[in-house]
């Protein structure tokens, strides 16, 4: 049996009783680093085995997969929130599930959804973006065409990329857009800046260093498409 258990994104009280059930009950849990995961299991007294999975390694993904098939209980996480957003573990549930492997996937923290619920905006739908990719001109493509959807758009960001990408969405989008940045969210030093891409990069500027994650927000919807969209969400 193959568990999906999401993990905390900062705070280690936001784990579920049921991720919990599944982690100290598993035989072995399958991670992104073991080192990282370490830090998990001394947190929560777990017991099993440690294993790394590498999800750009087929014989890693093998491994695994033998594992399943010899019948033991596997929990599959990511260093930090939901494993298979933006982060490995599609391939080993593929593999499971062509070999017939139940495959059990657990509700639980995730920045996407943190972040959204957090942001104060209306729209039953948004367009998750994941993180960009490095050229430029693909990152316009893809925010231009998710902004034709009229929803909000989702983008994961590191702290060395994030003025670069606010950047090319001031000088595509300017002020048509509205971005919401969500940075460290669950941890101590939490924060929400919110305004026009330039109006969010000075601010971003002003501090010595950038640290932290970020979740990008961008609203670049009318107030009639936003009206239309919280029509939407109460039906
Ligand atoms: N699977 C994870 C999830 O469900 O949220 C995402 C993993 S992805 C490799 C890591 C990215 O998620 C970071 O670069 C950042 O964009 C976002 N992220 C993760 N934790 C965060 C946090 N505490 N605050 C803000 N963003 C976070």
């Amino acid at each position: 049996m193959l568990y999906i258990v999401p993990t905390p994104i900062g705070n280690l009280q936001d784990i579920t009783l049921r991720a919990l059930d599944a982690l100290k009950t598993a035989d072995f849990i399958l991670c992104e680093d073991t080192r990282h995961t370490a830090r998990l299991a001394d947190s929560y007294a777990l017991k099993a085995k440690l294993v790394r999975y590498n999800e750009n390694d087929a014989s890693s993904i093998e491994r695994c997969l033998n594992l399943l098939k010899e019948g033991k209980k596997c929990a599959l996480v990511s260093d930090a929130g939901t494993p298979c957003i933006s982060d490995p573990g599609w391939r080993l549930v593929q593999a499971a599930r062509q070999n017939n492997i139940k495959v059990e996937t657990l509700p639980g923290p995730s920045a996407l959804t943190c972040a959204l619920s957090g942001a104060g905006i209306s729209g039953g739908g948004f367009s998750f973006l994941g993180f960009m990719p490095r050229k430029q001109g693909k990152i316009v493509k893809l925010i231009s065409t998710a902004l034709l959807l009229d929803k909000p758009v989702v983008i994961y960001e590191s702290p060395y990329r994030i003025i670069k990408l606010l950047e090319i969405i001031e000088s595509n989008f300017g002020s048509e857009v509205k971005v919401i940045i969500a940075r460290e969210l669950t941890k101590t030093f939490e924060e929400w800046i919110s305004g026009l891409a330039s109006e969010v990069i000075l601010k971003l500027k002003e501090r010595k260093k950038i640290l932290g994650e970020f979740v990008v927000i961008l609203d670049g919807r009318t107030k009639e498409d936003a009206k239309e969209n919280e029509e939407e969400d109460i039906s």
